[in-house]
């Protein structure tokens, strides 16, 4: 480990103290931060997490000074992972978050506080606290203790841009939408180009108010923290991080791709099939669909059904992951008879597959997404383009960069059927259009590559951020 205790001056080592929230699109950012600021400058870490969806690095590192793992919320576990939202899509995610954040308030104190007691023993004094943004409730008890928070944004900057303009909406009447009418939900959104009023209709179970409150305390915690943190990058997002800069008032780091900067700590929740990497050996450059929906959306057995025998039809090898339990109303994933025949040996499925190591292989072409941030952000730098189904949350915003903003890609709407999912998979993999769509892609991958650099973009926010973390 590298020790900067040696500075010279006899100053003590630096801790930081993370807290994600127990979702994979949020652990992963987050420790991938830790090991940044730790390869970076030295600095320990010490990672406290809910008692459900601990990371596995948990176990794994706890040998390891450098890092230090704490649950917290034992004696609240059974109630945390009854608030774990199962239902995909159809889970009331806002309301979810903001009870866990409840829930982990009290015990959290009391780890905090042990921490900050041992702190004095301690090689390496706790500096700060970065805390994922949907932790405000986390975030009020650091302050109240005197610890200095920084708000990690684990979405693109489009996201916080969209969800700071929410109150606005509301104030004018534009949000919620007086009806769901097809016509009204698409028609576009003046304040918020290149939106659509649907893009903001964040979940079908949601209810307006719990989704103003939750994004009122994402806004305040960003607010009340001495910096947010966003993985994305300046030449990806530019005009959208100077709107926060300008419109939150506090220092913005736009620091990613992470997956691209930080080399350690296995995020992973769930156990990742490495074998499709040798069959995508197997397969000619740019000549596969990987389809992903992320750890979390999900769909029914009528949409697996299209999904399956459209992929088949398109004629295209594909490498698709079907998450356990991720098909409604059945545990067991049931393929229909006679796709594994019908694929001819041109598709493989796996219940979880080594992403970013897929994405950067030659041999994948385009990607089946649903548009979590993370997949977004790592199809953008492999330079992968993507067909774009988003579910809920920031998905559809993200979606909707892709298309109108960064033209990677495109969206496949309405009800799912399999001559659309032919069509779209042959266009994404086959047509002039979507070769053009890879090349733009191509080039925000040479983008993301340059701003990781040496004086590149986010390698200078991430000396600006370690220089503010020194500096508390
Ligand atoms: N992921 C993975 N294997 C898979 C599917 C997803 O490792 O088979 C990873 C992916 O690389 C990404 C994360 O899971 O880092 C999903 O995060 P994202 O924000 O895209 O979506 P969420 O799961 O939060 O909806």
């Amino acid at each position: 480990a590298i020790s900067p205790a040696s500075d010279g001056v006899g100053r003590r080592r630096r801790r930081v103290l993370m807290f994600p929230i127990p979702f994979q699109g949020h652990v992963t950012p987050m420790l991938q931060l830790a090991d940044v600021l730790r390869s970076r400058a030295g600095l320990a870490v010490t990672v406290f997490h809910a008692p459900v969806n601990a990371p596995a690095a948990a176990e794994q590192s706890a040998a390891e000074e450098d890092y230090r793992f704490v649950t917290v919320g034992a004696g609240v576990a059974g109630e945390a992972a009854a608030l774990m939202p199962t239902g995909g899509s159809g889970s009331d995610f806002a309301g979810a978050l903001m009870r866990l954040d409840a829930l982990l308030r009290a015990p959290f104190d009391d780890a905090l506080r042990q921490a900050l007691l041992a702190d004095d023993e301690e090689e390496a004094a706790a500096t700060c606290l970065v805390v994922d943004s949907n932790l405000r409730g986390v975030q009020e008890v650091a302050e109240r203790r005197g610890v200095r928070t920084l708000a990690l944004r684990t979405g693109g900057a489009c996201c916080l841009v969209a969800y700071m303009a929410f109150p606005e909406l509301c104030g004018k009447g534009v949000l919620p939408p007086l009806s769901r009418d097809q016509l009204q939900l698409d028609m576009p959104l003046d304040e918020l180009p290149p939106l659509r009023l649907r893009d903001m209709m964040f979940s079908a179970t949601t209810t307006h108010g719990t989704m103003a409150t939750c994004l009122e305390r994402l806004l305040d915690s960003a607010r009340c923290s001495s910096g947010v943190i966003l993985n994305t990058f300046d030449d990806l997002e530019n005009s959208d991080l100077r709107k926060i800069a300008n419109g939150l008032s506090v220092p913005v780091y736009a620091i990613g791709p992470l997956h691209k900067i930080s080399i350690g700590q296995e995020s992973s929740l769930l156990t990742q099939d490495q074998s499709c990497l040798e069959w995508l050996d197997k397969q000619e450059a740019e000549s596969v669909l990987y389809v992903s929906f992320g750890s979390l959306a999900s769909m029914d057995s009528q949409e697996l059904l299209e999904t399956a025998w459209g992929l088949v039809d398109s004629e295209i090898p594909f490498l698709w992951v079907i998450r356990p339990n991720s098909v409604q109303g059945s545990e067991q994933t049931c393929l229909p008879d006679g796709f594994e025949e019908a694929t001819r040996g041109r598709g493989m499925v796996v219940s979880w597959a080594p992403q970013q190591d897929v994405l950067k292989h030659r041999a994948v072409g385009g990607f089946w997404t649903h548009n979590g941030w993370n997949s977004t952000l790592e199809s953008i730098c492999d330079g992968v383009p993507m067909i774009c189904r988003p579910q809920f949350a920031d998905q559809m915003i993200n979606a909707r960069y892709v298309q109108e903003v960064w033209k990677i890609g495109f969206e496949l709407e309405g009800k799912l059927e399999r001559r659309m999912i032919e069509r779209a998979v042959r266009r994404l993999l086959c047509s002039e259009e979507g070769k053009e769509m890879r090349h733009r892609a191509k080039d925000l991958k040479n983008k993301a590559t340059t701003c990781i650099e040496k004086g590149g973009s986010s390698n200078t926010a991430i000396d600006m951020l370690v220089n503010l973390i020194m500096s508390f």
